[in-house]
């Protein structure tokens, strides 16, 4: 009988395929709790609030009224057209219905994106610390990751010139998120101008936007959105979705605006993988796009206070500070004052101390000495978190 083992005979590529530590840390959180401990959720990458009830309504409606088969690959052509007029609402910026794929999710136009252009040979540029399904991701495709850096002594933007610098002839994708997922951060105009600029000296490259957090701004800041370019117009992705801005992480919906020479390869690789996004969801995602938008900005003024005690509270610990998050609902403190590893910090948070929250590491080797907390929760939680960590650290 042959010793031959399952896993022996998975394809190499499985071996580099990394994960989204958040949700391994959510099951930690879970197991202590069923145990009986107290934990405090400082970790979570989802709005606290439940999605608007006008939008519970309209899918509900969507479920009676028969929204039970596919839909066309691309999605609801109602719905595309919402999302344009959205975009033109909030982004100023002209799109076709025939260039937004409707998905499910904010990953899948990122996933889509990146096995397009992704394999040995190529180069993918992206943010580090970021969102780890891109690194993750880019190294499932074979390619080559190269990351962006983003530093905290530049409110964790970028400095275009330096990613300028990193392009190569073999530089076919580059990724860039603002607001940002671990940091808070979000790049300015001037930045994006100079960017794009100099990216008319590459028209080899293609660039993948993630505006997921577009509506989660603070202080009065512009969402600059890649949609702004027209010389971009033939090599610019933008990904954005409901699962932020409308608390509708559960119902998995997204959509990327693609152009128009990548538009069919993003519907084929949808009708490959998933065939369209679930019916109902697409109908109550209308509502949330064409109804009213005062929830949306309740839960901002939600998150905009608990960023205020998020930031206030993190700086009042010994050896521990935080730059001002200035987008998304994310604090990304510096540690490095406790002498503490910031995986072994947040082991040590979660097991003793009854927080949980993010090692910076788990966004890319750039996070160490960080630790990524979520203000999606209580001014209360909030408080109560900190209030442990202080005390543990002390
Ligand atoms: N992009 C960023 C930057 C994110 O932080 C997330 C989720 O945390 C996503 C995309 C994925 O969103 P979704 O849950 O809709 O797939």
């Amino acid at each position: 009988m042959s010793t031959t083992t399952v896993s022996s005979q998975l394809a190499s590529r499985m071996g580099v395929l990394g994960t989204e530590t958040a949700f391994e840390v959510f099951a930690k959180a879970k197991a202590l709790e069923a145990q009986g401990k107290n934990i405090v959720h400082l970790h979570i990458g989802a709005p606290d609030f439940n999605t608007p009830p006008n939008i519970v309504a309209a899918g509900e409606k969507a479920l009676r009224d028969g929204w039970h088969k596919y839909t066309p690959a691309n999605g609801l052509p109602d719905l595309r057209e919402a999302v344009c007029e959205d975009i033109l609402r909030y982004r100023g910026a002209e799109v076709n219905p025939d260039n937004v794929l409707i998905v499910p999710g904010g990953k899948p136009t990122m996933f889509y994106a990146i096995m397009m252009f992704g394999e040995p040979g190529a180069e993918i540029m992206y943010p580090n610390p970021g969102f780890p399904i891109y690194e993750s991701m880019i190294h499932w495709s074979g390619a080559k990751a190269v990351p962006i850096e983003l530093k905290e002594e530049n409110d964790f933007s970028f400095d275009a010139d330096s990613v300028l610098s990193k392009i190569t002839p073999n530089t076919r994708l580059m990724i860039v998120n603002t607001p940002a997922n671990p940091t808070g951060g979000i790049v300015q105009r001037s930045e994006m101008d100079k960017l794009v600029a100099g990216l008319e000296k590459h028209p080899h490259v293609t660039i993948l936007c993630d505006e997921i957090y577009s509506r989660q701004l603070y202080d009065g800041a512009e969402h600059v959105s890649i949609l702004q370019y027209p010389s971009l117009a033939d090599r610019a992705i933008m990904l954005d979705g409901w699962s932020k801005t409308y608390a509708m992480t559960g119902w998995r919906l997204g959509y990327g605006v693609w152009p128009d020479s990548l538009i069919k390869h993003a519907e084929r690789l949808q009708i490959n993988s998933t065939s369209c996004a679930n019916a109902v969801t697409q109908v109550a995602a209308i509502e949330a796009l064409r109804g009213p938008q005062d929830s949306v900005d309740e839960m901002l003024k939600a998150f905009d206070e608990r960023r205020h005690v998020m930031h206030r509270e993190l700086n009042a610990i010994p050896g521990i500070s935080c730059v001002m998050p200035k987008g998304a609902f994310y604090a990304f403190p510096n540690i490095t004052g406790t002498g503490r590893k910031s995986q072994d910090l947040e082991n040590g948070l979660l097991n003793e101390a009854g927080v949980a929250c993010l090692s910076g590491t788990a966004f890319g080797a750039m996070g160490e000495g960080y630790l990524r907390f979520s203000y999606a929760n209580s001014v209360e939680q909030i408080q109560e978190g900190l209030r442990r960590v202080k005390e543990y650290l002390a």
